[in-house]
């Protein structure tokens, strides 16, 4: 009887090692365990962050000055639909075969994000612009007549857009201001908000009444600089030909057939990143 209960203890401890072999085995691999972020699950060993990562407490909206030292978006870390893939390869190979008739391929070349920046169609509302008062030195009133012609120089050139100079510091969406010089060799500067899809919110351009040398802009001057800024509030980053006005230190006065195309070219594509 004794001899029984201990062949039974044995076979049932033999089976229980049996299963522990066999648990071991079959069980899944235990997997990592995701932290609280959006970063992805790194399996080896984790690849160093780059140089340009958005830091976890970037906002929604991010900023570009004329510099092009734009931040790349992440919107909401989903990923790209399949259309939104399809559309988004339809729009790089619109810009491919637009050739350097435009800039827009070496303006997305250069951009760290490949983000396309334009306002909505904003023929019927028009962009509200507001100019800061000032009591900068050199400061006249003819200045912002000819910024108001910077605007329209580009709206007759066919960009849906348009603008209204009546708003206020409240309403604006883009706001004009001045300063008397800047301390780098720049005689304006824009600052440009956008949305994760590429739609730009606003803008700050700010103009400088004297140039880097000390002497006093007129008002061709201004006219000249603001046509170039207002070519970044439209969403265009600069072109390597210096025969374009959106070349990084203007030496043409007036827009040339490239700039008008490139701008055009950019308000018939849809907005947003192109990887
Ligand atoms: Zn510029």
């Amino acid at each position: 009887m004794v001899e029984r209960r201990l062949t039974g203890m044995i076979a049932a401890a033999a089976v229980l090692i049996v299963l522990f072999v066999f648990w071991d085995l079959l069980r899944p691999a235990p997997q990592p365990v995701a932290a609280e972020s959006d970063e992805p699950v790194r399996i080896a060993e984790p690849a160093p962050a780059p140089p340009d990562a958005v830091p976890p407490q970037a906002p929604a909206t991010s900023t570009t000055t004329t510099q092009g030292n734009a931040v790349p978006l992440d919107p909401g870390g989903r990923e790209p639909s399949y259309f939104e893939l399809m559309a988004r390869s339809e729009t790089r190979r619109r810009i491919r075969s637009s050739g350097t008739t435009t800039y827009l391929g070496e303006m997305i070349d250069a951009s760290g994000d490949s983000m396309l920046r334009r306002w909505e169609n904003r023929q019927t509302t028009p962009i509200r612009v507001y100019f800061a008062p000032t009591h900068a030195a050199n400061f006249q009133p003819a200045f912002v007549d000819a910024i108001k012609s910077a605007f329209d120089l580009w709206s007759s050139a066919g960009v849906p857009v348009r603008f209204n100079f009546d708003a206020d510091s409240t309403n604006a969406e883009v706001t004009v201001k001045w300063r008397i010089q800047f301390e780098i060799e720049r005689t304006g500067q824009t600052d440009v908000t956008w949305d994760e899809n590429g739609n730009i919110q606003s803008a700050v351009v700010t103009l400088a009444t004297f140039d880097p040398k000390g002497r006093p802009m007129d008002a061709d001057d201004i006219r000249v600089v603001s046509t170039h800024e207002v070519g970044h509030v439209l969403g265009l980053d600069h072109s390597k030909d210096s025969a374009d006005i959106m070349f990084p230190t203007a030496k043409v006065r007036d827009l040339s057939d490239r700039d008008v195309r490139t701008v055009l070219l950019l308000y018939q594509l849809i907005p947003g990143s192109l990887r």
